[in-house]
């Protein structure tokens, strides 16, 4: 590391005043234990304590620097408060320490700077436990802008106040990464006066500095993705171009004609396989637009071209409806790789895929382990890809050099998340559903209903149709939501007996899994269940979703839930249950729901409203993995990183110049640790 750095990268411990018990406080609300990360720490606001009135004049409610005198104290017992009278040339008052003893500079005929909130009892300035105190003389100290840190219990401001000093003071004027030219039009600061600016503040800080801050981690950002994708590149692709004759078969096994989008993104996809480079394309479809049959298509491609073509599904069962469709369909053998398949099986699916007498892989995250070794791999497909990190990316990346990448995602992805997450990426969108399905009827619901849903319900089983009913995950402790979920199980088994089944997060993933293949087999006719079913099963007889305190859940959640019903051709049916005092931004929300299945609008607003979609594992607000950027800010920040960033990366590939090696400390700093590691490699 450039040893500039060093002291930013020293654990907390090395400031002065800091013990291990403080370092790990400070370390909590930093989120990490070195001396950057506190300096990372942004303060929620500022107090302005520069105004020095008179006593007589100054403001109630203000927070003010008082210049006075003490003439006195008088001794608490609690309840009632130790107490300092002081004065000033315009008159008298005092100061109230409740709970507390005066601190020993308030001793009679003490000139003191005291700062606080002004309050009046009885006509006189009261000031209640001043948050800083300092000799007068020294007055300049404590009568300024004092930055608001978020705190955590046992944490107090002036310990924070003391560390930061330390921090940005250790921090090294380095070569500035920004071109002149944006640094002039956004007036920023450098990095280090910025820092300063926020977190030691002699004035109210110019947003600019804080901007810069964000532009910063941006951009390090950027051009960490922009580094691995151009590492991707420099190792070629090859053109594959497939003959149509697995796939005529296919679909002609199928029985049913693409529709129009599903050609469309086929058409997208088979461009980008006869490409020399390799292929990293996004398949955004809505829950049951047809992503998997257009996914096997284009794995048949690869395939007729003599080549491997692997998908990985995000769970065991998933991966095993995929292996039965694809099984079904694909004129050329189909093997399966989970980690539940052992012993021989699984040493004939390792030896058929290093052979290449398996054209087609399916699996789970197994498929990409070092002990997978395949003949030659022309294409990797990824099912929900929301649930893969960019490490797993990138492990996948490995399998074979020169693999082409598909990702298929219910969940459409914003823009600026679609641009944190992978740099750039081609997107084909599945609008639209398979013909020959109606609309999910979705109805609102107060849980006060209860019995006369339970009356819907009956008669749904009595037709031979089954059901899902939805508990949700919410509380603090996953052991109380998960004794609800029992609980209801319970009550549904009373009324419909053993035709109910339970599946929830806590069970053994092979309970679970077993009590979703009981019902997928039709053997269980109504399944109570946790989330688990969300990224679920395939069950063409399932009409009805009852999804239990819908408020509870975000909205794309809530689709991709109603898009478990609506399968086969039977009128489906969602039932939203909500409790008694429902707000009117959930009532709208429900009933958003209740009036589209249009998944992108419901995205969007849900993106919208929350700042960021649950569905897509990322926190409520802003995009996952920032810390200085907020969600305002990313949008426009974004857009300017990413081509500022490939514009650097075209010219100067290697980073190599002076704003390369300046970018270097950047990437640093902000630890884009996958760039980084490749950075000396590379
Ligand atoms: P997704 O993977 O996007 O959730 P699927 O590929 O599972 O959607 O498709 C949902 C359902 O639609 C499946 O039962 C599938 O067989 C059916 N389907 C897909 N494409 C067509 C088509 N072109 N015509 C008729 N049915 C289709
Ligand atoms: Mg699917």
């Amino acid at each position: 590391m450039d040893p500039r750095l060093l002291p930013l990268f020293a654990p907390l411990t090395t400031l002065r005043g800091v013990g291990p018990a403080l370092a790990t406080k400070l370390a909590r609300v930093a989120g990490g234990e070195r001396v950057l990360d506190l300096l990372f720490h942004m303060p929620d606001g500022y107090l302005d304590r520069s105004s020095m009135p008179l006593m007589a004049e100054a403001p109630e409610g203000a927070i003010v620097t008082l210049l006075v005198e003490v003439v006195g104290i008088e001794e608490g017992r609690a309840p009632r408060p130790w107490k300092v009278m002081i004065r000033d040339r315009s008159g008298f008052g005092e100061i109230a320490f409740f709970g507390r003893r005066p601190p020993a500079a308030f001793t009679v005929g003490a000139g003191l700077a005291v700062s606080g909130k002004i309050e009046r009892f009885n006509g006189r300035v009261q000031l209640r436990n001043p948050e800083r105190v300092a000799p007068a003389a020294q007055a300049a100290a404590i009568a300024g802008l004092e930055p608001v840190w978020p705190l955590t219990a046992g944490l107090f401001p002036g310990q924070v106040r003391g560390a930061m000093r330390q921090a940005v003071a250790l921090v090294p004027e380095l070569p500035e990464w920004h071109e002149r030219s944006l640094l002039a039009r956004e007036r920023w600061p450098s990095f280090r006066d910025a820092l300063t600016a926020v977190q030691v503040p002699a004035a109210m800080p110019d947003p600019a500095a804080r901007q810069r801050l964000a532009y910063d981690e941006v951009l390090a950002q950027q051009l960490a993705l922009g580094w691995a994708r151009q590492r991707e590149r420099k190792r070629p692709g090859r053109a594959i171009r497939g003959d149509g004759r697995l796939r005529d078969e296919a679909l002609r096994r199928f029985g049913f004609a693409l529709t129009p989008a599903q050609a469309g993104a086929l058409a997208e996809i088979d461009a980008d396989l006869g490409q020399p480079t390799r292929m990293l394309r996004l398949l955004q479809g809505d829950v049951g637009s047809g992503k998997t049959l257009v996914a096997v298509l284009a794995m048949l491609s690869v395939a007729e071209a003599g080549l491997q073509a692997a998908l990985m599904a995000p769970t065991e069962l998933l991966a095993l409806q995929h292996f039965r469709t694809i099984s079904a369909l694909s004129p050329v053998p189909v093997v399966l790789l989970t980690g539940s398949v052992k012993g021989a099986e699984r040493r004939a699916a390792m030896e058929g895929i290093g052979s290449g007498r398996f054209p087609l892989v399916i699996g789970t995250h197994a498929l990409f382990q070092d002990a997978v070794a395949y003949r030659d791999l022309g294409l990797a497909v990824i099912d929900e890809q929301h649930r893969f990190g960019v490490e797993q990316r990138l492990q996948l990346g490995g399998k074979g050099a020169r693999t082409d990448v598909l990702v298929m995602t219910a969940t459409p992805i914003p823009r600026t998340l679609l641009l944190t997450q992978w740099g750039e990426m081609a997107v084909s969108r599945l609008r639209g559903k398979p013909g020959g399905r109606r609309p999910i009827r979705t109805t609102i619901h107060s849980l006060a209903t209860f019995p006369t849903v339970l009356d819907g319900i009956d008669r749904a089983l009595g037709r031979g149709e089954q059901v899902y009913w939805i508990c949700p995950l919410v509380s603090e402790s996953e052991v109380l939501d998960v004794a609800a979920a029992e609980e209801r199980f319970a009550l549904l088994r009373e009324r419909f007996g053993d035709r109910v089944g339970l599946a929830h997060g806590r069970q053994d993933a092979a309970v679970r899994d077993a009590a979703l293949g009981e019902f997928a087999a039709g053997r269980v006719r109504l399944l109570v269940a946790t989330t688990v079913v969300e990224v679920g099963v395939d069950v063409p007889a399932a009409t009805v979703m009852v999804i239990e305190h819908a408020e509870r859940f975000g909205l794309a959640q809530l689709h991709q839930l109603r898009g478990r019903v609506g399968r086969g051709s039977a009128q489906s049916f969602c039932l939203l249950l909500h409790d008694d005092g429902l707000s009117e931004t959930m009532r709208r929300r429900l009933v958003l729901l209740r009036d589209t299945e249009d998944g992108f609008r419901i995205a969007d607003e849900d993106f919208r409203i929350r700042g960021g979609g649950d569905g897509l594992g990322t926190r409520q607000s802003g995009l996952p993995g920032f810390r200085l950027a907020d969600a305002e800010q990313q949008e426009r920040l974004l857009d300017i990183a990413h081509q500022d960033a490939a514009m650097l990366l075209e010219r100067d590939p290697r980073l190599e110049g002076e704003r390369g090696l300046a970018v270097r400390l950047l990437m640093r700093l902000f630890e884009r640790k996958e760039a980084v590691q490749t950075l000396a490699a590379g």
